[in-house]
């Protein structure tokens, strides 16, 4: 549920309860929370290490990988292989298994540590399983379980659907929508970029996900200006969706320009190894330069115009910028608000309070907008914007 009052942070926000079912079974994964299952083809690789990161998992994968085992600090590691994956874990002087850690590929923290602490071992009718279960990913925790109850081999059938074996990772296509001269929005995804031509190069708002994304819409920005480098790569902020095809474009010789907190940060990250899904920077690595600002930055070449504003106390991210090109009054923004598509279910309060804060952002800023692009969905009028942030959420999730 939505705590009040309300986070920042990324993820679909959400009306009411939300159930999340999460499955895998060998190669498929899906989630269900209702009756029809949804393919997670991206999910599979995860979900089935995650298995073995488990207490019990981790014994059986390691008597069945050739493990090999050394003292540790708490207690013996004992350590394998799957695939790409290595996989340790500590055995305390009790039996149990205290610790698993590996690593998965991410696109903005390479090598991303997986860290799981298992604690508070009970005896559940002759099934010792921990109370307590802390997972870290990339340092921070993701998950925090505490376990009240056990039921060993409870009789769980998964047949995986036929929709869901028959289920292809779909192909990544950009669109491109020419918003006006020399500004095109593409989208195709479940994330946009917006493409502006400047004289002498071009420039390219939003490089999300990862790089076969980014790959794309570089692709497309070559068909539609052939002839110009992409010279700025614009960052709207740190959320990794909208990070994680950076790093192509500076591989490709792209300036990143974003607001000044998020430049330590990307520098920190991207000195990680990335062995387990090299990216084109760490094939070619080349070092990043950035443009930063702190509360705003123009760039005006022969007539063209374009302003990033930090929206200071935004209720989505701290350092988030938003794009506004004054010539042709098209606003671009991440996350703070995306339009509807018909009959979709209500927005949730934390949509709303994004929303109302960049509105009202936009009108301190006495920005004269007549157009949004915004960075998930699809291209409206301001007016749209300004209906769902005059409106009651209270009405809006009737
Ligand atoms: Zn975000």
């Amino acid at each position: 549920m939505e705590p009040s009052p309300i986070r920042k942070g990324g993820a679909g926000p959400f009306a009411g309860e939300q159930k999340q079912v999460n499955l895998v079974s060998g190669q498929y994964a899906w989630n269900q929370p209702g009756n029809s299952p949804q393919p997670a083809i991206a999910a599979t690789e995860e979900r089935q290490l995650q298995i073995w990161l488990t207490p019990h998992g981790f014994l059986k994968a390691a008597l069945e990988n050739n493990a090999t085992a050394k003292k540790g600090s708490g207690g013996t590691v004992v350590s394998f292989t799957l695939g790409k994956f290595q996989v340790n874990g500590t055995i305390d002087s009790q039996n149990m298994v205290t610790r698993t850690e590996t690593w998965l590929p991410n696109p903005v923290l390479g090598d991303m540590p997986v860290e799981t602490d298992y604690s508070g071992y009970k005896d559940f009718n002759g099934v010792k399983f921990p109370t307590a279960i802390v997972q870290k990913q990339g340092g921070f925790p993701v998950l925090n379980l505490s376990v009240t109850d056990v039921r060993a081999n409870p009789g769980l059938v998964l047949s995986v659907a036929a929709a869901v074996q028959a289920a292809k990772a779909p192909p990544v296509t950009v669109t491109s929508e020419k918003m006006a001269d020399g500004v095109w929005f593409l989208a195709g995804g479940t994330h946009n970029s917006v493409l502006v031509e400047f004289p002498d190069y071009a420039v390219m708002i939003e490089s999300p996900l990862n790089d076969a994304r980014a790959a794309a819409v570089l692709d497309q920005a070559r068909k539609l200006i052939p002839e110009k480098p992409i010279k700025y790569l614009i960052n709207t902020h740190n959320h990794f969706d909208h990070a994680g095809g950076i790093r192509y474009f500076v591989a490709e010789g792209a300036t990143v320009i974003t607001q000044q907190a998020n430049k330590p940060f990307y520098e920190q990250a991207w000195k990680a190894p990335r062995a387990l899904d090299p990216d084109r920077l760490s094939k070619n690595p080349k070092k990043a330069s950035f443009i930063t600002f702190k509360d705003k930055y123009v760039l005006s070449d022969a007539g063209r115009s374009l302003e990033i504003y930090h929206v200071d106390g935004d209720n989505h991210n701290a350092d988030i910028s938003i794009v506004y090109l004054p010539k042709e009054k098209i606003l671009v923004e991440a996350d703070d608000f995306t339009p509807a598509p018909p009959n979709a279910p209500p927005t949730g309060p934390r949509a709303h309070a994004a929303t109302v804060f960049l509105y009202g952002y936009v009108q301190k800023l006495n920005l004269d907008v007549h157009t949004i692009a915004p960075l998930h969905g699809f291209v409206v009028p301001f007016s749209v914007m300004q209906k769902v942030a005059t409106t009651e959420v209270s009405s809006l999730s009737r």
